[in-house]
């Protein structure tokens, strides 16, 4: 359904908080006028291609941003992910423990590599990977393990780091959705050995698609510059030592990433604002339980994510169609990873279920203004008192 065939559906009676003209996204880029500048400035240069003075700039600025020597731009974050996995060698008889909820692209980035993917339950409050149930599920045949910074909280990366540590086990941090969140003040993708990041056009800075590695092993950026352009060493043209990839980035992609950089601090300010008007909007609502931010870690909120449980009148998916009709947009939460048909485990992970059933995001993106948010609060209040 398009979204103006959703603005089109009629006003309701019972509506009471006083609805925008338009219907409300989940999310949206915003994109401005040095965007444009700077991507004409690469179509007038001709670098539209791989090659091009952004693409450097780019990496460099990502990587000064979050506090690491190298970044390796890529073209979408699923490829950030497996050209790390496939550059620390990890492949057939491997594993890999991944949080049982994220967005599917980090289990299929260890399938890629002929690795198996081991799914592991999440906290019952930041929502991201357990670290006792993490090392509860080492095996010999575990090679890495790769932490989700959900919706935007990070990981518990210090448990994490131990842990991986101790068992001798490399840690990748998928840092798609939490752009600039932090731990003690160190960003991620500097807390692991590698971060992986997107830049798809919902994510908090977007290069329409796009994605990069962050690292402070030159030795490791290195390989996977090569292998993201056909295994080819720099210094011999169309020699190949193994089978690589084209996961390259290009200019035009750059340019608008780092006019997105230029602004990264305004949109993480504003989605903090965002976030906030919304927990105080929704004070005390009955069966909506708030999102959490662990002291030490920062959540930079990339999505505002509440459950709906009881005694909320609605179910999850029934407030999802009840806000549509309302012009509000909402997301769920994912399916748990482990209970997708190609993925199916016996291992239950009881607490990723229940988040996938009764998690959803509400519009979060940083143009949202103050009015919408109180709508969208003062809609959800009036659902609750409903003949609950
Ligand atoms: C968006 C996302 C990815 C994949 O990024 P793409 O750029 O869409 O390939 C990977 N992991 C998580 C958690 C994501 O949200």
């Amino acid at each position: 359904m398009s979204l103006s065939q959703l603005s089109f559906l009629p006003y309701l009676e019972h509506e009471t908080a006083k609805r925008p003209k338009d219907f409300i996204p989940i999310y949206e880029p915003w994109l401005g006028e040095t965007e444009e500048a700077y991507v004409l400035d690469a179509v007038r240069s001709g670098w539209i291609s791989s090659l091009g003075q952004y693409i450097g700039r780019f990496e460099q600025a990502f990587a000064e941003f979050c506090g690491v020597e190298h970044g390796v731009s890529v073209s979408n974050g699923t490829a950030a992910l497996h050209l790390a996995l496939h550059a620390l060698g990890i492949g057939h008889g491997d594993e890999v423990i991944v949080p049982a909820l994220s967005f599917v692209a980090s289990a299929n980035a260890v399938y890629y590599t002929g690795a198996r993917p081991v799914f592991v339950d999440v906290d019952r409050h930041t929502w991201t990977l357990d670290p006792e149930q993490f090392e509860a599920a080492i095996t010999a045949r575990t090679r890495a393990v790769m932490p989700v910074h959900l919706y935007g909280h990070p990981a518990p990366m210090r448990e994490i780091n131990d842990i991986a540590a101790r068992h001798e086990l490399v840690v990748l941090e998928d840092a798609a959705e939490a752009h600039g969140a932090r731990m003690n003040g160190s960003r991620v993708g500097a807390l692991g050995r590698i971060g992986a990041f997107s830049f798809y056009g919902n994510k908090i800075i977007t290069t329409g698609e796009g994605g990069m590695l962050t690292t402070n092993d030159g030795l490791l950026a290195d390989r996977c510059r090569m292998l993201r352009d056909h295994a080819m060493p720099p210094e011999r043209r169309y020699w190949h030592e193994e089978v690589g990839f084209n996961y390259r980035m290009t200019n035009l992609q750059a340019a608008v990433g780092v006019a997105q950089l230029e602004r990264i601090e305004q949109f993480l300010s504003r989605k903090r604002e965002i976030a906030a008007a919304y927990l105080a909007g929704m004070e005390n609502i009955p069966g909506i339980t708030l999102p959490y931010e662990q002291p030490g870690y920062t959540n930079v909120y990339w999505m505002v994510s509440i459950l709906i449980e009881d005694p909320f009148p609605l179910n999850r998916d029934e407030l999802i169609r009840e806000l549509r009709s309302r012009g509000i947009d909402s997301r769920p939460f994912f399916h748990p990873l482990d209970t997708l048909p190609f993925y199916a485990e016996e291992k239950p992970c009881p607490t990723a279920h229940y988040l996938g059933l009764c998690g959803l995001n509400l519009p979060s993106f940083p143009r949202l203004d103050d009015s919408q948010i109180e709508y969208i609060c003062a809609t959800l209040r009036e659902i609750a008192q409903r003949s609950s």
